[in-house]
């Protein structure tokens, strides 16, 4: 039967972790084979040494802290406690350790003793934990990203879905617009065609020649609302396929007015009068001729045919140094408020025009044939007072 300091002393050297006796100022009084080999000492070159040259403990548990060369303080304010410290080897390297040092009164002497656990594979495990959820995050951030951007490039996708669906939806309303406004707007003038041919036929029995002219002529002027009209529709064509591209050249805008307002005269009553004036010294511009003669017969012709039978239109044309503007006013039924903002729509007709023939599309193409030349068309309209259209130019628009 071993005695109890044998079995004392196997215990110690069996333990499976470093075991440490420091007396109160902190010096090492006994280490055992376990402690040794965390610390690669010699049990012998440990005796008696400060015990920081193991351990280092963290700022609030040093002894640096308490009050100086006072052990006692020191190993008091850590006794009793479970805590963490770095051990130092003896070849300087690093690792980490959690110790408990405990008061042992042996033979009226007080000592401290120590468990001290090596807590390297705690740590190492700790950090791969804590590394593998920072990879985790990291992967689950990069999914979330991935996730992101995919929402986002269906929602796009879904926009565009859309889209598609709005421009089908266009179309074929201005599939349905086109064939009750076509069934409308041919039907007039084929009428009135048919109507004049049968007269023509009745008269030119009776050899009745200035009634067979009129008829004639009536016929003339049917076939060129029906041509115009096509013209409108091939028009939008053309600039939707970007074949509509501006040939500039400079022309007097005066001579241009006043040759279109003769023309223009034509459509009007003895009452309803056409006015214009020019600003400005120059007179000479740089646009499409054939594109604005396009704008400024349908603003007229607007004017003429959406006023009263009495009514004051007046064309003005100003160039100045960075634009050329145009602007055209009528007293006439003006637009509806409601109107107003549909204006520039394929097919649309403002509701109070009622009877007066149109297909909706002359403003359309005005405004398409404005921005084409780089221009802008602006419009102010009541009711009350009749409308007044601005086109602006800018001087050098070819550039
Ligand atoms: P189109 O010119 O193709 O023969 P339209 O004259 O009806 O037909 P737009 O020139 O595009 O078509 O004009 C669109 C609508 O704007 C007209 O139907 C009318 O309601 C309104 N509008 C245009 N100009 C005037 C104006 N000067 N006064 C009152 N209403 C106008
Ligand atoms: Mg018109």
């Amino acid at each position: 039967m071993m005695n109890n300091e044998a079995l004392l002393h196997a215990i110690i050297e069996n333990a499976i972790d470093g075991i440490i006796n420091i007396d109160q100022k902190g010096i090492i009084k006994l280490v055992n084979t376990r402690l040794c080999e965390l610390f690669g000492y010699q049990s012998r070159e440990l005796i008696n040494e400060q015990v920081e040259t193991l351990l280092h403990f963290k700022d609030e548990l040093s002894r640096q802290k308490h009050v100086k060369n006072n052990a006692d303080t020191w190993i008091i304010n850590i006794t009793g406690k479970e805590c963490e410290a770095t051990g130092i080897k003896k070849d300087g390297s690093t690792f980490p350790v959690k110790l408990a040092l405990r008061k042992v009164l042996c033979n009226d002497e007080v000592v401290f003793t120590a468990v001290i656990h090596d807590l390297s594979v705690e740590k190492k495990m700790a950090e791969q934990l804590m590394e593998y959820t920072n990879n985790l995050e990291s992967v689950v951030h990069d999914r979330t990203i991935e996730l992101q951007k995919l929402i986002a490039q269906l929602k796009i996708s879904q926009n565009e879905a859309e889209d598609l669906l709005e421009k089908e939806k266009e179309i074929n309303q201005a599939r349905t617009y086109f064939v009750s406004m076509a069934s409308h707007e041919f039907r007039s003038p084929l009428s009135c065609i048919q109507l004049s041919a049968s007269l023509i036929e009745r008269y030119f029995n009776r050899l009745d020649k200035e009634k067979i002219m009129m008829h004639l002529h009536k016929i003339k002027a049917s076939v060129k609302d029906l041509t115009d009209i096509l013209g409108d529709f091939l028009s939008v064509e053309q600039i939707e396929a970007g074949k509509i591209i501006p040939i500039y050249g400079e022309f007097d805008l005066v001579i241009f007015c006043e040759e279109l307002l003769n023309e223009m005269r034509q459509l009007t009553n003895k009452n309803q009068k056409l006015f214009y004036n020019h600003a400005g010294i120059h007179t000479i511009c740089l646009l499409d001729q054939s594109l604005l003669k396009y704008c400024l017969s349908n603003l007229i012709s607007n004017a003429i045919k959406y006023s009263r039978d009495i009514c004051l239109i007046e064309l003005e044309t100003k160039i100045d140094d960075k634009e050329y503007e145009i602007r055209l006013k009528d007293n006439g039924i003006g637009i509806p408020l409601k109107d107003q903002e549909h204006l520039f729509e394929a097919f649309f007709r403002a509701d109070n025009t009622q009877d007066i023939p149109g297909t909706g599309l002359g403003l359309n193409i005005v405004q398409r044939y404005v921005k084409l030349m780089n221009g802008t068309i602006q419009f102010k309209s009541s009711e009350s007072s009749g409308t007044d259209f601005k086109l602006i130019f800018p001087l050098f628009s070819v550039i």
